[in-house]
């Protein structure tokens, strides 16, 4: 699971470096235009540190160097991203940590704590729910329709497709809607007709993930 994070982070940095401008270009409509230089700052950090780190140990337990990765990885958003997502990702990353150590049959049910947690941090921080014009617009869709794939005996793969499928339809499910959290909140209607920036950068990074887990697909 280690490497596979690897894979992901360093993939997810590349894909919000390009994707950068689409995401700032989101932001002016509803927000302040700093979402894309938000996401591709705090992960190119995350790049620096995969580069600054020593490698696990060849017998180190996989799991507990996935748990210590993504907490760094959390970490590193916190403290470098200003705006909203920084802190908002950084805590996400920080309670799938804490979620994906223990007991789990398999990496696909890891895959699926993972997420329900992370959704259920940012909620907790940002003191959101669902149909606010957010990222959890994307990502209570996503773990749903993951928790559903796992429970229907699907694989990694299976799962992180689900994931995928259901935040592009949370993402695309955002532009209809009236925000009533962060900076899009206080256009007030003017928010409706607009997709939403967290949302979409959720949507690239579990798209990123699945393209990891199952290249081609
Ligand atoms: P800022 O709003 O500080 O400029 P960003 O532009 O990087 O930060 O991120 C904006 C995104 O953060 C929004 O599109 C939305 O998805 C998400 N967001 C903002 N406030 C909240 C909140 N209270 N709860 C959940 N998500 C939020
Ligand atoms: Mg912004």
């Amino acid at each position: 699971m280690h490497d596979g994070l690897v894979a992901w982070l360093r993939a997810a940095a590349e894909r919000l470096h390009e994707e950068a401008p689409a995401l700032t270009a989101l932001d002016q409509a509803i927000g302040d235009g700093d979402h894309g230089i938000n996401m591709d700052r705090g992960f190119s950090a995350i790049v620096s540190m995969l580069d600054g780190r020593e490698a696990p140990a060849a017998d180190a337990d996989d799991s507990a160097a996935t748990v210590d990765l993504l907490r760094q990885a959390g970490r590193t958003l916190i403290s470098t991203v200003g705006g909203a997502a920084g802190p908002l990702y950084g805590t996400a990353f920080l309670r799938a940590a804490g979620a994906i150590g223990g007991d789990h049959a398999t990496t696909a049910a890891v895959y699926v704590a993972g997420l329900e947690a992370a959704a259920g941090g940012i909620a907790a921080l940002g003191k959101a729910t669902e149909g606010e014009k957010t990222m959890l617009d994307a990502l209570y869709p996503a773990a749903r329709a993951a928790r559903a794939a796992l429970e229907a005996g699907g694989d990694l793969a299976a799962v992180s497709v689900a994931a995928r499928d259901a935040a592009q339809a949370g993402s695309d499910a955002t532009i209809p809607m009236l925000a009533t959290k962060g900076r899009a909140s206080y256009l007030g209607e003017r928010s409706i007709g607009h997709r939403d920036p967290g949302a979409t950068s959720s949507a690239l990074l579990l798209a990123t993930l699945a393209a990891t887990v199952s290249p081609g697909d």
